[in-house]
């Protein structure tokens, strides 16, 4: 069945809402961001009516399942690949760079994380496996706030930084 997130579901005047909370960095290998609702666990929270009924979904899962054309099976997980930023929602084939958000398993998530956690992260500047709920969702918070009127590089770069590295005291 699938979970009813199917963006063509939805029509093009909720796809159209969707791509106007996402702020662009210039460069190929930015995150996409988020700038709407964050959630208590770090990620984004786009809201959607289903069959009369408000529901609400992860933007990154969205962004994925609007890239492949499809709803995203129960099994697929939306993984950040690249950047481990919970409110990047790059995903999908660029003509420049890579895609952020990528489809995967849940088994495929562990041996990412255990990845990260031994140093891997592969190029990410900011690392975010390390923090805890409270701290990812203060720092999706200050990201998402840093570029609510459309991208800002140093605010984004003072809101990674504020939060970085909490327990280095
Ligand atoms: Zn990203």
């Amino acid at each position: 069945m699938g979970e009813p997130l199917d963006p063509l579901v939805g029509g093009s005047a909720e796809i159209a809402r969707f791509h106007r909370f996402v702020v662009q960095g210039p460069a190929p290998t930015d995150c996409h961001i988020w700038r709407g609702a964050v959630s208590d666990d770090g990620y984004g929270r786009y809201w959607i009516r289903r069959d009369g009924k408000q529901r609400v979904v992860r933007p990154n899962r969205y962004a994925l399942a609007l890239a492949l054309g499809r709803p995203l099976l129960d099994s697929e997980l939306a993984l950040h690949e690249v950047c481990d930023n919970p409110i990047c929602v790059r995903a999908g084939s660029e003509p420049l760079g890579r895609p952020h958000v990528v489809v995967g398993t849940q088994s495929q998530n562990l041996a990412g994380m255990a990845a990260k956690g031994r140093g891997g992260g592969r190029g990410q500047m900011w690392h975010w496996s390390g923090l805890d709920r409270a701290a990812r969702a203060a720092r999706s918070r200050a990201l998402r706030d840093a570029v609510r009127d459309g991208w800002d590089e140093a605010a984004v770069r003072s809101a990674l930084l504020a939060s970085d590295s909490p327990t280095l005291f």
